[in-house]
């Protein structure tokens, strides 16, 4: 009752008519009660803090310096000076739209060469590059399959990828997280009764920081007439010897996928997502998918920074390998301080379990005062009891960094 009437407060007011009254939406009630209980723990809000500079290692926020783990800068390719130089030369050049679909009004140079460098990264004939990286599952798995369709995949996948399945009205099959004898189990007591096919996972999981045997599902999709469609938003960059992805960590031929999905928004300090595969598929999304033909082209100064940022990232292995070693010794600490770390592989994400959400808020809020900005992961997007922080590494992080954050870490704790 009390969080209801806090709730009450603090959330601004509907419409009164009904059947027009927007906090009657069951997401108002989800907003209100989660307010609700952060004020009656006295936890200050910690989502969409303002960074007063680039998001890196560090940030600034509220005029204070903070150890930053809350941005995906893994590769500390944003606001690197040749990544910022490449971006402002495209403005110069184009100006900052590119004022309508590709199809329609033609394309940038700097688009072309993306996808280009994108296909060779993969040893792959083409790629495509769409405005955003969660309108890229949405759209090629929403309309790659249909209702005759089958799709079977990991009960972790992303939003993204779970909406895009959603539209396709396919059939629709989890299993559980990287339990690749379960999927090969559902393909082969429901593939015969669907036309197509599809098997999604991801490279890298962004809440567990954990992979999938990607031998034994490339095997399984070759076996049950399976397209194999791996998300790499987290394992750009950030796995392999050289930031290839799981293809090269795992020692997989990357022309096995069938169909690769990344986004520019991580490693590659960008905003857009892409796909990668044979040059039929790319030609069929090209003229066919909704969120490319009907959309506006990607910045051209985006995808000219994208493309500096990847040449960079083939440059200068040294950064993957120095994101990889600051993950590994943050997950060992962590593990010796007696924190639960998952599953996590330590290359690039470090999930700390804490347990409840009020835990997990609190703690994140002591952290933030420390001097050190994490977000927490609360209930409903994970269960009840598996709430937790989640450090998403950079190669700007340095040893001190990660030893001052947990040994904050476990004084917020004590
Ligand atoms: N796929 C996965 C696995 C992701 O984690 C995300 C974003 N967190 C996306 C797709 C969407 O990418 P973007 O944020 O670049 O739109």
């Amino acid at each position: 009752a009390l969080l209801s009437r806090i709730a009450r407060k603090e959330t601004p007011r509907g419409n009164a008519s009904p059947g027009r009254d927007f906090s009657t939406l069951p997401a108002a009630r989800d907003i209100a009660m989660v307010r609700a209980g952060a004020e009656q723990m006295e936890i200050p809000n910690p989502f969409f803090r303002a960074h007063e500079g680039v998001a890196g290692g560090h940030s600034r926020i509220g005029n204070r310096d903070l150890i930053n783990f809350s941005s995906y800068n893994y590769l500390g390719l944003n606001g690197d000076p040749r990544v910022t130089a490449a971006a402002k030369a495209a403005i110069d050049r184009y100006g900052v739209s590119a004022s309508a679909s590709r199809i329609a009004s033609g394309e940038r140079p700097a688009h072309a060469e993306l996808e280009a460098a994108l296909a060779a990264h993969y040893g792959v004939e083409a790629a495509l590059t769409f405005v955003s990286g969660h309108a890229t599952n949405v759209t090629v798995i929403g309309n790659l399959l249909g209702p005759r369709d089958l799709i079977v995949h990991d009960t972790l996948a992303h939003n993204s990828a779970s909406e895009g399945m959603r539209l396709s009205g396919a059939r629709r099959v989890a299993f559980p997280h990287n339990d690749w004898r379960a999927a090969e189990r559902e393909l082969a007591s429901q593939r015969r009764r669907h036309t197509r096919a599809l098997i999604y996972i991801e490279g890298h999981y962004s809440m567990d920081g954990d992979m999938p045997d990607l031998a034994r599902f490339v095997e399984m999709a070759e076996a049950h007439d399976a397209w194999l469609m791996v998300d790499e938003a987290h394992a750009l960059g950030v796995l392999g010897a050289t930031g290839h992805g799981i293809a090269e960590q795992q020692g997989v031929d990357p022309k096995r996928v069938d169909i690769w999905m990344g986004t520019l928004s991580k490693a590659l300090s960008g905003c857009g997502g892409y796909i990668a595969g044979n040059a039929m598929l790319i030609d069929i999304l090209k003229h066919s998918a909704p969120g490319f033909v009907y959309s506006v082209g990607m910045p051209p100064a985006v995808a000219a920074a994208s493309l500096e940022s990847l040449r960079i990232m083939q440059a200068e292995p040294w950064r993957v390998e120095k994101l990889q070693r600051m993950a590994t010794l943050f997950r060992d600490e962590a593990r010796r301080r007696g924190f639960d770390v998952g599953a996590s592989a330590g290359l690039g994400i470090v999930p700390v379990v804490l347990g409840s959400s009020i835990k997990a808020g609190r703690v994140s809020a002591a952290l933030f005062e420390a001097g050190v900005n994490v977000q927490p992961v609360l209930y409903p997007i994970v269960p009840e009891g598996g709430a937790r922080l989640r450090f998403f590494i950079s190669a700007e992080h340095e040893e001190a960094d990660i030893i001052r954050t947990l040994e904050a870490l476990s004084a917020a704790c004590a």
